[in-house]
């Protein structure tokens, strides 16, 4: 798969014995459907996408359907694949993720699980 931003080719992750792809160069995340979800051991969705939403200008990496912009939190703005693919997440955008599910969920391991994450990211730079 080929980063949606810059178009060079993602790395692969392993965090918590799911496989995340990542790109390098600008430190973005792409998430399979249900990997959120996977990777915090919820049954449930946390992010769940209405359909609405402007197109944006990036191309989802496994379909190659332009993503669609998606708000799920204030401030927060991530591309998802129409079709169901996943979503993206450019650098910091986990952060702030995170910092909003902590605020309005009950998850404390949370934000252990996204720190994880970006230094495992952030270290392989
Ligand atoms: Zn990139
Ligand atoms: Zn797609």
């Amino acid at each position: 798969m080929r980063c949606p931003a810059c178009r060079l080719p993602l790395l692969t992750v392993e965090v918590n014995a799911i496989e995340l792809d990542y790109c390098a160069e600008d430190l973005g995340v792409w998430f399979d459907e249900g990997e959120i979800e996977a990777l915090l051991g919820c049954h449930t969705p946390i992010l769940t996408w209405d359909g609405s939403g402007a197109k944006g200008k990036r191309r989802c990496p496994r379909c190659n359907t332009k993503m669609r912009l998606f708000y799920p939190v204030l401030g927060l703005e991530l591309d998802i694949c129409p079709n169901g693919d996943g979503l993206w997440f450019d650098a910091g955008e986990v952060e702030q993720l995170t910092t909003a599910l902590q605020r309005g969920h009950d998850k404390p391991h949370l934000g252990q699980i996204f720190s994880q994450l970006n230094r495992m990211i952030g270290g392989q730079r």
